[in-house]
């Protein structure tokens, strides 16, 4: 594909927006996306119909809202375009009511208790902000999705309404701090994406695989990243094909991927797209994912997006980069060339500083998964402790101004901070740490501890909504007329603990963070618990992105889904247990014991060491898995007593049920090194991870 040409073809994009859309109604649907304002239901009629004749021109017949409900895949429902006409033929329709509104059955969605079961359907509503676009010669609407009762039932909705909060508070403070003209502040973002591409046979040779994403039995391959050559490293022909395919599907949806190369791990590779507004930036990821996914099937491939297929391998994550950026298209993290004496960039970067260090907890919950607990924390991800990398210029410049030093504030507009040493900011030596979890990289934070699988809207509306409150906050000292260098100065000491520069990985940051009073929560469980506390449903609710009952429902929805991950994990392993594992193992037993017995017979007086002691340690470890996967099965089954609360027994899950599958898996993998290569039911991780 010729990208100049095949670029964004499939989009209902600005352009084709401009060529078809008479200038009027052009114009009052860009004021709905750029305001926010609601659209006549005279537009949306023309707009409408506008995108039909475009999708007919390509060959479809049927629409779909696309939606995100809370089950982190996207979801559709087709319908199609023909109506029945006058004198019995057909004709093609697509009204402004059609496209900005539909009722998909509710029922089969979670709804963590707002969607009563007698009540349900649901509301799809057109999100005008991000285009509608062609996929599997269906036209897709990208809607948000809500219950009858208008609650958020989906993962755009409150991405959507953190976005105006943050627009509405960055804004204000853009006032105050004398920006005469009014701007709008766009949160936007760009989220690296890392994934595995295996075999389809291997794959489909593998339970594990097939129902949980993620291999549950394996011993470590022979050959790790310990090499590391694989970075960087030339990437292998099928590889190759994969990925230009992928680019051209991925740009003819308009979605910018821009860099690819392997990543630490065996089969493990990446893709960065270029940044957009954080709303598309969520559907485009979503779309990649899928994509991947599909484009992989056609090449003889699957595409692996679990946190942490492999264990003792490196797990898979995103970055997601975000940033502020004004309508203009100023970049409001950008430090200049003296930062020192940027006040807007203080202003706003201390912001983040304080939002991250007072709602820690929200933001390691919005990264909470039972996969990602797989891989957080170990020597490969970031811990489980949020901290902000600054680089060493910019804590010089936050140093200086909290020790007051040549200090000479004043007016209102400039910071006469005086930090001689650092004139000049070379944005290049804000050396990499790849430990921290959310670093500062040149003018946009990375936030680094979100999952490959994760939908980037809950970290995304939790970084708006936060940082919305603390630009508020920020807003209403400036209004009491506080002096803008003041404000700065107390902000960054009241929350300099949060910065770190050195190695998150380290026994002692986790000590240091214990003494900084830092919050340290593990496991996924411990988060979620969070989510709801005082201080953080009253952060909800003051910015109006979720109500009380909201957060309730997607705090119960989180636990369910651990609970549903673990046990569905659980299951699958007891089945290859018992089904797979342990006949092989007894199988080659047999085979061993007979070999003795043959050898006895045909050549007495020869020992027979390795039959004996291999049937020996081979049958030790098999009576062990036995009994583990009865405990396994045992703890599962407690695991669902009816009288626990949704929080109990996902810490259940959590203690028991994790740690019996952590003993079914030892014994498994202990068998795995013992019994014969064609005795084994499944393809090994070295068989796995160097097919490719
Ligand atoms: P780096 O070299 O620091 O990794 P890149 O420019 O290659 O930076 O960007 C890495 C990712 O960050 C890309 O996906 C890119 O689109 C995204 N990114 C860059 N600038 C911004 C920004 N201002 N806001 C959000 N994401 C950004
Ligand atoms: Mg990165």
């Amino acid at each position: 594909m010729n990208p100049l040409e095949g670029f964004g073809s499939l989009v209902f994009n600005n352009r084709v927006m401009q060529e078809r859309l008479p200038r009027e109604v052009y114009r009052r649907l860009r004021k709905t996306m750029e305001d926010g304002k609601s659209l006549e239901s005279a537009v949306a009629g023309v707009v409408a119909n506008a995108m039909k004749d475009w999708a007919i021109e390509k060959g479809v017949t049927h629409y779909t809202h696309w939606f995100q409900p809370m089950t982190g895949v996207t979801a559709e429902k087709h319908d199609s375009f023909i109506a029945p006409a006058e004198g019995g033929g057909v004709i093609m329709e697509f009204s402004g009511k059609e496209l900005i509104q539909g009722e998909p059955d509710a029922s089969s969605f979670p709804s963590g208790g707002l969607r009563a079961t007698f009540e349900a359907r649901g509301y799809t509503s057109w999100d005008p902000t991000s285009y509608a676009f062609i996929k599997d010669s269906t036209l897709c609407i990208p809607t948000a999705f809500c219950s009858y009762g208008g609650h958020a039932l989906d993962k755009k909705t409150p991405l959507l309404r953190s976005m105006e909060r943050l627009n509405a508070q960055a804004s204000r403070v853009l006032r105050l701090l004398g920006g005469g003209v009014e701007t709008r502040v766009i949160a936007t973002v760009g989220p690296e994406q890392e994934y595995f591409l295996i075999d389809k046979d291997d794959y489909n040779a593998r339970r594990d695989l097939r129902i949980t994403g993620r291999t549950l039995f394996g011993a470590k391959p022979p050959k790790g990243q310990e090499m590391d050559d694989h970075y960087f490293g030339a990437i292998r022909p099928r590889v190759r094909t994969f990925m230009k395919d992928l680019n051209d599907e991925l740009w003819k949806l308009g979605i910018l991927a821009k860099t690819e190369h392997n990543e630490t791990a065996p089969s493990q590779h990446e893709l960065a797209p270029i940044f957009t507004t954080a709303n598309i930036a969520a559907d485009h990821n979503q779309l990649t994912m899928e994509t991947m996914k599909r484009v992989a099937d056609r090449h003889g491939l699957v595409c692996l997006l679990h946190e942490k297929p492999f264990e003792g391998v490196n797990g898979s994550g995103k970055h997601n980069n975000w940033s502020l950026q004004t309508d203009r298209g100023e970049n409001l993290l950008e430090p200049g060339e003296n930062p020192g004496q940027n006040v807007r960039f203080l202003v706003f970067l201390s912001a983040v500083l304080a939002a991250v260090d007072d709602y820690q907890d929200l933001l390691r919950c919005s990264v909470a998964s039972a996969g990602n607990d797989c891989r957080l924390g170990a020597d490969e991800a970031p811990p489980a402790i949020v901290s902000v990398f600054l680089g060493d210029e910019i804590t010089a410049v936050l140093e200086a101004i909290d020790a007051g030093r040549d200090f000479s504030g004043g007016e209102k507009t400039t910071v006469g901070l005086g930090v001689h040493t650092m004139v000049r900011f070379a944005r290049d030596s804000t050396d990499r740490n790849r430990t921290s979890p959310f670093a500062f990289t040149g003018n946009k934070f990375e936030f680094r501890s979100l999952g490959s699988s994760l939908s980037v809207s809950g970290p995304n509306f939790v970084l708006n909504t936060i940082a919305a409150e603390s630009l508020c906050q920020i807003a209403d000292e400036l209004e009491t007329g506080k002096d803008v260098s003041d404000v700065i100065r107390d902000t960054i000491r009241a929350h300099k603990r949060i910065i770190f520069n050195g190695n998150n990985y380290s026994k002692e940051w986790a000590e240091e963070a214990a003494r900084r009073g830092l919050m340290n929560l593990p496991a996924s469980v411990d988060a979620i618990a969070e989510f709801v506390s005082e201080k953080n449903v009253a952060l909800f609710e003051k910015h109006a992105i979720f109500t009380g009952e909201e957060v309730c429902a997607r705090y119960e929805i989180l636990l369910e889904s651990y609970c549903k991950t673990v046990r569905i994990e659980a299951q699958t392993m007891a089945e290859m247990s018992m089904r797979e594992i342990l006949p092989a193992a007894l199988a080659y037993t047999e085979r061993l014991a007979s070999a003795g017995l043959r050898k006895k017979e045909l050549l007495p007086g020869l020992e027979c060491a390795a039959e004996t002691d291999l049937a020996a340690r081979v049958s030790a470890h098999s009576d062990a898995l036995y009994k583990n996967t009865l405990s396994l099965e045992a703890e599962a089954a407690q695991a669902a007593n009816p009288g626990f609360g949704v929080l109990q027994r996902a810490e259940f899950y959590r203690d028991r049920v994790l740690s019996a599958m952590r003993a079914v898996r030892a014994s498994a993998d202990a068998l795995e090194t013992l019994v014969a290569r064609e005795y084994w039911p499944f393809p090994t991780y070295g068989d796995i991870l160097y097919r490719v």
